[in-house]
Formats: C-alpha cells, structure tokens, sequence
C-alpha cells in the first residue's frame, strides 16, 4: 500500500508537503527506531519507521506501508501534533485557533480539520466527488478550492486587488487539502494590528525545498506570536521591505554561508511569494508579490559590508535602508523603502530614488543644511551607491569617479556659498540639455572657487547622452548632497 503526495508545482500545496514530511521524519527520529537511508542511483532518501516508509523524493513524498492501516495512523498522529500547535482551549471548553493558525483557519470549525484524507471525505460526503486534482494530478475524491485551502483563491465574496488564477472552480483533493493544513507552522512571518505578512519560497525540487528550510530554521531562534525571525529594519510594513529584512536578518544570523549560498545558488530560478493579508471576517489578502533573483540579491547584500579603518563592520546596504523612512505624526513611513526595495529586487535603477530622497529629507529648512540625525549615514550612502553602481547597474569605475568628482564638487560649492539652492537647481534638470546647462553655468560663475580636475569635466562631457544623463544626474546629486551634508560627524567615520 503506498499514499502519495505529488509536487504540485504550487508553492503553498508544496510548501504542505514538505511541512507533512518534517513532522513525519521528527515522529520516526523520537521514538529513536528511524534511520535515514539514502539511495543515490534513485536520487532519493527516506526515514524508516517500523511497518511504514516515508521517504521524501524530488517529485513526491511517498507513505509505503503493507497495511493500510499503518499509515492512517500515522496520518492521526500528526493530527493530534498539529492540533496541539495550533489550539488553546478556554476555560470554558471552547477551542480557539492559537497564534499564526488563527490568520488561516479563523472561519474554520476546529471539531472538523483534524481529520485525515479519508476521514475528511467520510465526514462530508456530498461535499466531494471523484475527478482529476487540479493541483496533483490525480484523480481522487476533489471538491471545490476554498480559502482554507489556499490564501490566493479569488472567491466571490473577496475583492482582491492582484491577480490570482485561483478561483472556487478550481478543484482540490483530499490529500492536496490534507497537506495545506500544515503549512502555516512553515511560514517566515511578522505579525502586528491583525496583519500578517508571510513568506514562502517555491522550488522544482521538493528535496532542495527541504534543505533551503533545515538552512534557515537554523538560524533563528523559536517563533513568538509576533514573528519568527529577528527585525533588522525596524517599522516595516510592506512586502518587498519585510523580504528585504528577511534576508538581512538571514545575512546577520548566517556565520558560515557557503552551506547557504550553495542551497540559494540551486533555487535561483525559483522564486519567493510575499502575501500581506488583515484579519476581519476572514484573512483578506491586500498585497501579494512574488520575487525573482534571490541569490543574486542575498549575494548584493553580502557585497556591502566594509570596514572602517579602525575594524568597526558596516553593511552599507542595510544603513542605506534604516535611511530610507519619513517620521510621521503617528509613526514611520517607509513607502520610499518599498519601492527601493522592490527596484533592487526587480532590478530598476534606484538612483534617481534615493537622491530625490536625500533632497527631500536631509536637508532641512536652515540655509546650511541640517544632518538628520536619526539613522542618517551619509558614508555607508556613498559605499552603498557606489557598490550598487558597479555591481547591479553596470557602471564603470570611472563613470563612477567622475560624477563623484563632480558631484563633491558642486557640494562643496554649495556649502561654501550657502546657496542650497544649487542643489535644487541639478534637481530640477529635466533633460540632458539642463544638465549641460547647469554644469556650463556653475563652471562660469564660480571658475574663481572651483578645484577641480578639467578632465573630469572632459569626460563626462564624452560619456554622457541621452540615454544615461539621468542616472549621472542622480549619481552626481547623491554625491553633492553627501558632501554638502558632511561635517564632522560623517569626517569621523571616514577618517576611522
Ligand atoms: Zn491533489
């Protein structure tokens, strides 16, 4: 007798299985009469426990046993495992869905989930009808996708603002739902004001799947109501910024990444989801992004770390990032940290956002410009777009350097004139001529003033069209408004 769970290619029914497989591999290994067999020629591996197989394949997770009997038991064990995480029971007698279930399985009655595959179908028989899984394959006893199966399922009840090809027309088995049931214990999460944002990694290969997630339940510590992973950004809100915090978390926790970075490099054509969903009736869903490239960015992240000259460690990517949020009356806003997060993940430029940022937000209403103090690190900006600019935007060392040169210069001429609005005036350049122009204006009034190397000012001449002015304009301005800004403070750093 042998029950399969197939890779769906859906990374919540996936990430289900793999979830299953965890609990079912723990139960052999406690009761200390499992060993671990690896059959190379098959590419497979499995755990043994006494009168049944489960062993975890790239494709599918496979439950063998001679009696039926053996698995169904096996089945109702990890019910009553997963109950346990997942219910409180008052004083009253009442059960009620505990920490992060209750964002999944609010409208659920906890009398009927914890049934195995076959129970569930005895116990609501019409419900069910035999026909082809959408999601395995297979033709087993489906019934209609709901949202306690799947958080994405368009239904006509919920609005939803993205698109999801799931809708209540699509059907779902009584094993594929089985295995739904276990995948909030997987999730990576925050949690805060009846909202949760949670994240998921998909992958080709259930056996990579389960490796990516041993790597990371590694690194931190137990989950709490709040979250499982510790904040390295503090305030975030949104999807793409929480992934981001997700993966400087990851960085910081990691000490040895080679294991890690072997198991990222094997999914990097896989890709993460991020669903951002409040808590009412049910879990609505607001925001669902779906992020490509991850080794390419967690390799980013690790560029970014320098040193100062005494030995302190920085990350000039994370510091950019504590940056890069507004106080408001009633908080933070880090909608600006958003969307720079979801252009490093998407690869867009993200120059023109962070000098429209520095514009906007450092220097203050005094003539002379005012450091802001909270979280400001106008050095590790500078290390941060400079890594950037070599690494994901493609420029050159000395593209780099000459808009450097001149950037510092226009700052400093700036902060020796006290004319902030200098600043204002590169700003406000809305085509390659304005630039040329602004370049051409300050080079005549103020020849008397200016050190600078003519040749820098040659090459730009050279290097610049009508295709890339813009980014040498927000390249330039970053670097005006850092030496505009820089005083003592930033000189200490530097100097370290
Ligand atoms: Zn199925």
């Amino acid at each position: 007798m042998e029950i399969i769970f197939k890779r769906t290619g859906d990374f919540w029914i996936d990430l289900g299985i793999i979830s299953l497989w965890t609990r079912l591999a723990s139960q052999a290994s406690k009761r200390g009469s499992s060993y671990v067999t690896q059959v190379k020629r098959h590419g497979r591996y499995g755990k043994d426990i006494p009168v049944l197989k489960v062993i975890l394949s790239p494709d599918q997770l496979s439950l063998i046993a001679e009696k039926e009997n053996a698995i169904v038991e096996e089945l109702d064990k990890t019910c009553v495992k997963l109950c346990n995480d997942y219910i409180r029971k008052a004083s009253t007698g009442r059960n009620w869905w505990w920490g992060i279930s209750n964002f999944f399985f609010k409208n659920t009655k906890p009398e009927s989930f914890f049934k195995n595959p076959e129970d569930m179908v005895k116990e609501q028989k019409g419900k069910w009808s035999k026909e082809t899984c959408n999601f395995c394959g297979l033709e087993r006893m489906v019934k209609d996708l709901g949202t306690t199966e799947h958080p994405l399922v368009v239904t006509s009840k919920k609005f939803q603002s993205f698109y999801s090809e799931l809708s209540t027309s699509v059907k779902i088995c009584n094993y594929c739902t089985f295995v739904t049931k276990f995948v909030p214990t997987k999730l990576f999460f925050n949690t805060g004001r009846n909202a949760i944002l949670a994240m998921m990694f998909e992958s080709s290969d259930l056996i990579t799947l389960n490796n990516l997630y041993i790597e990371l339940s590694r690194l931190f510590a137990e989950a709490n109501e709040y979250g499982n992973f510790p904040n390295v950004l503090s305030w975030t809100q949104y999807p793409a910024e929480t992934f981001m915090n997700f993966l400087c978390a990851i960085k910081i926790e990691t000490t040895n990444s080679n294991i890690l970075k072997n198991t990222l490099e094997k999914l990097e054509n896989s890709k993460a989801h991020v669903i951002k969903g409040t808590l009412g009736q049910g879990l609505i869903i607001a925001n669902y992004i779906i992020i490509p490239n991850l080794f390419k960015t967690y390799n980013f992240i690790e560029h970014c770390d320098w040193k100062s000259k005494s030995g302190k460690k920085y990350n000039a990517l994370i510091n950019t990032l504590k940056f890069l949020m507004v106080k408001t009356s009633t908080g933070m806003d880090t909608i600006k940290r958003e969307e720079f997060c979801h252009r490093i993940f998407y690869s867009y430029d993200v120059t023109n956002l962070l000098f429209e940022f520095l514009i906007d937000n450092s220097l203050g209403k005094s003539q002379t410009g005012n450091l802001p103090s909270a979280g400001f690190s106008g050095f590790n900006i500078e290390v941060f777009i400079t890594k950037y600019e070599k690494i994901l935007a493609y420029m050159n060392q000395y593209q780099i350097d000459i808009s450097k040169e001149i950037g510092a210069m226009i700052g400093d001429l700036a902060k020796k004139t006290g004319k902030k609005s200098l600043l204002y005036s590169l700003r406000s350049a809305r085509n390659l001529n304005d630039l040329l122009a602004f370049i051409n204006e300050i080079l005549n009034s103020y020849l008397d003033m200016i050190i600078l190397d003519r040749n820098h000012i040659d090459g730009l001449l050279k290097a610049i069209d009508n295709s890339n002015w813009s980014t040498y304009k927000s390249l330039i301005g970053i670097h005006a408004v850092l030496s505009f800004l820089e005083n003592n403070e930033l000189v200490e750093v530097k100097s370290r």
